[in-house]
C-alpha cells in the first residue's frame, strides 16, 4: 500500500474514534488532502483509494497539476486554501470547486464578476481573522456579518467560514470562536483543523479538515 493511502486510512480511523468518543451523531466531516508541493505520484494512490477532496494553495501549481487529473476524474473536488490575488481569480475559478480564502471585498467583487461571465458555481468560505497579530489574512469578526451580506448581494455561494489559528497557541479557543460566528450567520460548513489539530477541531464541529503533512509527509519546500 502507498504511504499516502496508509496515512489517510489511519487519519480516517482516528476521526471515527474521536467522533464516537464525542458521541456526535449525524456528523461526517470531510478530509481535504492538501497536496501542495507534492506530485501526481503521491496523489494518484489516494484517488485510486477513492478519495475525492484535495487542496492546493497556489493557482499556478494547481493548474499545472490538476488540469489533466480532473479531466480524467470528473468527481474530484479541488479546494483553494491559500491567499488569492485578484489577478489570479480568472484562472482560479476554472480549476477550483471551492475557495476557502475569501478575505476582502475587492476579491469578492472579482470572483463575482468572473463567475457571472462563466455562469459557473463555486462554493466559498469567508476566511476570518480571529484576532491574531501575526496573521494578516481574514475578515475581522466585527465586520463579518456586513461582509457576508455584501457577498450575498454579489450572489456568491457562501457556505461557511474558515480560520487558521496561530501555530504556537492552543487552537481550541479559536475553533470555539469560529463555531459561534458560523452559527450566528446560520452557515452549515466550517473549514478548520490541520495536521496538528484536526482532532481538536472535531469537538467544534468542523466540516472540512485540511490535512497536508499527516497524509503526504513533510513538505520540502515550505511556503
Ligand atoms: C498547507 C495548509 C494546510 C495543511 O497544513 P498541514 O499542517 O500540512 O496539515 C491547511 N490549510 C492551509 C490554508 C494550508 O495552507
Amino acid at each position: 500500500m502507498h504511504h499516502t493511502q496508509k496515512n489517510l486510512i489511519e487519519i480516517e480511523e482516528k476521526i471515527k474514534n474521536k467522533i464516537n468518543i464525542l458521541n456526535l451523531s449525524n456528523y461526517d466531516p470531510k478530509v481535504i488532502a492538501v497536496s501542495k508541493t507534492f506530485s501526481e505520484q503521491d496523489i494518484l494512490p489516494l484517488i485510486e483509494y477513492g478519495h475525492h477532496e484535495f487542496g492546493e494553495n497556489k493557482v499556478q501549481e494547481a493548474q499545472a497539476k490538476w488540469t489533466k487529473i480532473k479531466k480524467n476524474h470528473k468527481d474530484l473536488k479541488l479546494h483553494m486554501l491559500g491567499k488569492l490575488q485578484t489577478n489570479k481569480v480568472k484562472n482560479a475559478v476554472e480549476i477550483f470547486d471551492y475557495i476557502h480564502s475569501l478575505d476582502n471585498l475587492k476579491l469578492a467583487n472579482k470572483i463575482s464578476k468572473e463567475l457571472n461571465k462563466k455562469s459557473k458555481k463555486i462554493k466559498i468560505f469567508i476566511q476570518v481573522n480571529l484576532g491574531d497579530e501575526e496573521q494578516k489574512s481574514g475578515i475581522d469578526p466585527s465586520e463579518l456579518e456586513t461582509f457576508y451580506k455584501t457577498c450575498l448581494d454579489l450572489k456568491l455561494d457562501i457556505i461557511g467560514t474558515m480560520c487558521i489559528p496561530p501555530e504556537n497557541k492552543d487552537p481550541k479557543p479559536f475553533f470555539e470562536d469560529l463555531l459561534k460566528l458560523n452559527q450566528k450567520l446560520n452557515l452549515s460548513e466550517i473549514s478548520m483543523g490541520m495536521t496538528n489539530d484536526y482532532l481538536d477541531a472535531l469537538q467544534y464541529k468542523s466540516t472540512f479538515l485540511r490535512i497536508g503533512t499527516g497524509i503526504f509527509g513533510k513538505r520540502v519546500n515550505q511556503f
